[in-house]
């Protein structure tokens, strides 16, 4: 085999194509992304970015691809996959023969119908030119309303407090960050982003949304009216799996692969966000995780079965989101839980372990200032994946040490 391509030049797939190198891979490796910026990290665009005005975080430096002999191609869409021919081909007609393929397409903003992402006062956050036309509005004096109280719409509200614009989000649901994170945790996050200044609308329907060149208004079906220099609509993530649905390929929220990471091409491979597969610890159930370190180690894993490896798609879920000083981590899954048990850990950081009804610790999820629950939820995490059935009493008293429940 001589020839791997990769679609999708983000996280997943510029660490895809360095882990292939790494394994010994001596054949060509084509990099193939949308953007024109050098693959670069999403998370700080919501936090940094915004804040500081950071410039792209890269995941490697430009020599790097050309050290590992990585053909990177920016700004250049890949608009079909001719399987029988064993090639992509591009928008503008070129073409690049592949023995193996990666499809590490990533995820798109959903938008709200009827008011489509536009050039001016109506924006996503995905990218880092959305980054910077986003910063361009958010100063002492403007007012941004956010759509969503999820992860992109609760950091967007703590950076464009900390740069002194007034804050309206609108949120559908009664509470903010109803999907997987339990509601003790999203009512301290509400709290903290009130005491801020926050202003956080639950219950929220969007009847209509009118841009003039001046502003964004968002009419709610009540009939208030929220007058905004600039609209961020955060409502979730659409997986890119539309190229592999055109070529045939298996698709069930996102591109459908095995617990190895293949599709149902044995040659197509798919990663990160664009990806869903089953997860055995939770039952074989088929998961799409949206989050920074599954696309990266999605990406790695990957290229080891691209190579020939035999290796299981079983990392334990795990995220984290930074808002003010605060720090959100959660690991596992909680939606299957029987028992909820609350370990208090000073300085108002706590963490919720989320029991099986079999016992088993199936998930952790916690906040504090700064670092004060991320070496409780690394425990955590290996806990999950050995499969530990823990005392109740024990996690949640913190005189009883998670490495002693592990050791055991
Ligand atoms: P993507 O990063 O979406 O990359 C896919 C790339 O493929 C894109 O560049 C796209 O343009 C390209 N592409 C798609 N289709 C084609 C095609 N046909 N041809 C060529 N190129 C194509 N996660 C956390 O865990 N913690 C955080 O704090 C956090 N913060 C975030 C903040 C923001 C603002 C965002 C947007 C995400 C955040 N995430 C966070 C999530 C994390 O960044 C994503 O899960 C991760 O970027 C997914 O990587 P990916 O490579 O799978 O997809
Ligand atoms: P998200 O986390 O899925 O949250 C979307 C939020 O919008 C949910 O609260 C959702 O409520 C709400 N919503 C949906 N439709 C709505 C409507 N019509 N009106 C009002 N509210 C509505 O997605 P996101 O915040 O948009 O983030 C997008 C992507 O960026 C995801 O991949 C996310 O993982 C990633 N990201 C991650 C982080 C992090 O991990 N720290 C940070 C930023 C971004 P429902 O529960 O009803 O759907």
């Amino acid at each position: 085999m001589t020839d791997f391509v990769i679609v999708g030049a983000g996280e997943c797939g510029a660490r895809a194509a360095f882990a292939l190198r790494d394994r010994g891979f001596d054949g060509t490796i084509t990099l193939i992304g949308s953007e024109t910026h050098l693959p670069y990290e999403r998370p700080p665009l919501s936090k940094d970015a915004l804040v500081a005005g950071a410039g792209p975080k890269l995941v490697a430096e430009a020599e790097r691809y050309g050290e590992a002999g990585i053909a990177l191609v920016c700004g250049r869409t890949v608009a079909s996959i001719d399987r029988a021919g064993r090639r992509v081909v591009l928008s503008d007609g070129a073409a690049f023969p592949y023995d193996r393929l990666l499809l590490a397409t990533g995820a798109r903003p959903r938008a709200l119908p009827g008011a489509p992402f536009s050039a001016g006062r109506i924006r996503a956050l995905r990218s880092h030119d959305d980054a910077v036309a986003i910063r361009g509005h958010l100063s002492r004096g403007s007012h941004v309303a956010i759509l969503g109280g999820g992860f992109i719409g609760l950091e967007l509200a703590a950076s464009a407090r900390r740069l002194g614009a007034t804050v309206t989000l609108l949120e559908g649901l009664p509470r903010i960050l109803t999907r997987g994170v339990p509601v003790e945790i999203a009512g301290r996050v509400a709290e903290r982003h009130a005491a801020e200044g926050v202003e956080i609308l639950c219950g929220a329907t969007v009847a209509a949304v009118e841009e003039t060149p001046g502003e964004v208004r968002v009419r709610l079906s009540d009939g208030r009216v929220v007058p905004a220099s600039l609209l961020v609509v955060g409502i979730g993530a659409i997986p890119n799996a539309e190229l592999a649905a055109a070529a045939g390929l298996a698709v069930d929220n996102g591109i459908a692969v095995d617990g190895h990471l293949r599709t149902s091409d044995p040659d197509i491979f798919a990663a990160g966000d664009c990806t869903s597969y089953p997860l055995p610890l939770y039952g074989g159930r088929r998961v799409r995780l949206e989050s920074w370190r599954n696309a990266q180690e999605q990406g790695i894993l990957a290229a080891a079965n691209m190579l020939g490896g035999d290796e299981p798609a079983s990392a334990v879920p795990w995220f984290w989101s930074d808002q003010y000083d605060l720090t959100l981590q959660i690991a596992g899954l909680a939606d299957d839980a029987a028992q909820t048990v609350r370990r208090d850990m000073g300085e108002g950081a706590f963490i919720l372990f989320h029991l099986a009804a079999d016992g088993r610790l199936i998930a952790a999820s916690g906040i504090g200032p700064g670092n004060a629950v991320a070496r409780d939820i690394r425990l955590a995490e290996m806990l999950i994946a050995a499969g530990v059935r823990a005392n109740p009493a024990d996690l949640a008293s913190p005189d009883t040490k998670l490495k002693k429940l592990l050791a055991a």
